[in-house]
C-alpha cells in the first residue's frame, strides 16, 4: 500500500521539486494539499488550512510541511497529534526549542519526523564527505552568494524574524559542512549585516572551526548580481576538494565528477525508508550554527533592502 501524503504549503519549492518527486516516488500517492494562500491543484482535494483538510475526513498517512519556517513547528504538531508522519523541509523549525518539541511529539506519537537538508543529498556530498574522512583538513571557505531578487522575489517571510534572511541559502552550506566534515564543527565568530528596513540578515560571514581546529570561513551575501556562488573548497594533506553547484559538482585533484540533479527524490526514498522502519531524524546541526551565529554575533546595520 502506498504512504497517503498531503503537501502543506503549496509554494515555490512544493511546485519546483516536491511535487515532481511525489508524482515519481511508487511509495507515495498525493491526497489533498493545503495552503494559506488559497491556492490548488487540478485533481487534487485542496484547503487552506491542515485543519481544515483533517476536518474532511480524507484519510491521510503523511504531510510534507513546506510552508515558511516561522508557521512550520504549529502545521507539524498539528499533524504529529494526529498521528501523521512528517516531511520538514529546512529549516525544520523557527527555533531550537521547537525542533526539539517535534522530536519528542513524533516519539510520543510512534510516527516518523524526517528534517530534510536537501542539499545533503547534492550529487558529490557523499563521496566528499568519504574522501575528506582519509584526510588531514587544513581549512576551508564556504562561497554562498546568491541575488535574492532572482531566487525569493516577493517572499517577506525570508525578511521577517525567524525567516533568516540570507540563512535560508546559507543553512544549505552548513548543511553539506555539517555532513562532510568529521567531528563537531564550531562557530567561533560571526558578522551579520542586516538592512535597518528589515529584521534578517542580507549578508553574514562566519569564521567556523572543525574538531581538529582547521578554521573553515564561510562567506553568505543575497546582494550577489552576475554569476551566482554556491561553493566549498575545502584544503587537506592530500589537496584540495572543490563542491560546486551546490554540491553538485565535485572535484577531487584527480579530477571532475559532474552529478545529475536527485536531491528531492533522495529525500523521498528516504522519508519512506524512515516510515517503514518506524525510525525518525531530526538533526539540527546546521541550524545551530545559524542560532549560534545570532547569539554570538555582531549585527551591523546595513543599507535599506528594497525589492
Ligand atoms: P513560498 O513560495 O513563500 O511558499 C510557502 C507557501 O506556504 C505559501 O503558499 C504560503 O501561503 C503557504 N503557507 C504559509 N503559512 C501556511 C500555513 N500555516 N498552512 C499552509 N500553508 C501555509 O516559500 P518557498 O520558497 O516554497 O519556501 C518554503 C520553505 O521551503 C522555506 O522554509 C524554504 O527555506 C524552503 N526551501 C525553499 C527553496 C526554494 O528554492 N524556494 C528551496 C529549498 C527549500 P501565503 O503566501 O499565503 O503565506
Amino acid at each position: 500500500m502506498t504512504i497517503r501524503i498531503a503537501l502543506i504549503g503549496l509554494g515555490k519549492i512544493a511546485h519546483d521539486q516536491h511535487l515532481p518527486a511525489i508524482a515519481a516516488d511508487p511509495n507515495f500517492t498525493l491526497v489533498a494539499t493545503a495552503s494559506a494562500d488559497g491556492a490548488v491543484l487540478g485533481g487534487v482535494p485542496g484547503f487552506d488550512s491542515l485543519e481544515a483538510l483533517l476536518a474532511s475526513g480524507i484519510a491521510v498517512d503523511a504531510v510534507a510541511v513546506c510552508t515558511p519556517p516561522q508557521v512550520r513547528h504549529r502545521v507539524a504538531a498539528t499533524a504529529l497529534r494526529h498521528g501523521l508522519h512528517v516531511l520538514l523541509e529546512k529549516p525544520p523549525a523557527a527555533s531550537l526549542t521547537e525542533a526539539a518539541a517535534l522530536a519528542a511529539l513524533a516519539d510520543d506519537a510512534k510516527v516518523t519526523v524526517f528534517a530534510t537538508w536537501h542539499s545533503r543529498c547534492a550529487a558529490g556530498v557523499a563521496e566528499a564527505r568519504a574522501w575528506l574522512a582519509e584526510r588531514k583538513i587544513t581549512r576551508g571557505t564556504i562561497t554562498w552568494r546568491e541575488d535574492v531578487r532572482v531566487w525569493h522575489p516577493g517572499q517577506q517571510w525570508i525578511w521577517q524574524p525567524g525567516g533568516l534572511g540570507v540563512f535560508d541559502p546559507g543553512i544549505n552550506a552548513l548543511s553539506i559542512v555539517t555532513e562532510i566534515l568529521p567531528g563537531t564543527l564550531l562557530l567561533r565568530d560571526a558578522e551579520l549585516e542586516v538592512p535597518s528596513n528589515r529584521h534578517a540578515p542580507i549578508a553574514a560571514r562566519l569564521t567556523l572551526e572543525t574538531g581538529c581546529g582547521a578554521p573553515i570561513a564561510a562567506d553568505f551575501d543575497f546582494r550577489q548580481t552576475g554569476p551566482q556562488s554556491w561553493d566549498i573548497e575545502i584544503e587537506t594533506d592530500a589537496g584540495t576538494l572543490r563542491l560546486a553547484r551546490g554540491g553538485a559538482e565535485l572535484t577531487l585533484p584527480d579530477g571532475t565528477r559532474p552529478g545529475e540533479d536527485r536531491e528531492y527524490p533522495a529525500l523521498y526514498a528516504q522519508f519512506a525508508r524512515l516510515i517503514a522502519t518506524g525510525a525518525s531524524d531530526l538533526d539540527t546541526a546546521p541550524f545551530r550554527l545559524v542560532a549560534d551565529a545570532f547569539l554570538r554575533g555582531r549585527h551591523l546595520p546595513t543599507d535599506p533592502f528594497e525589492e
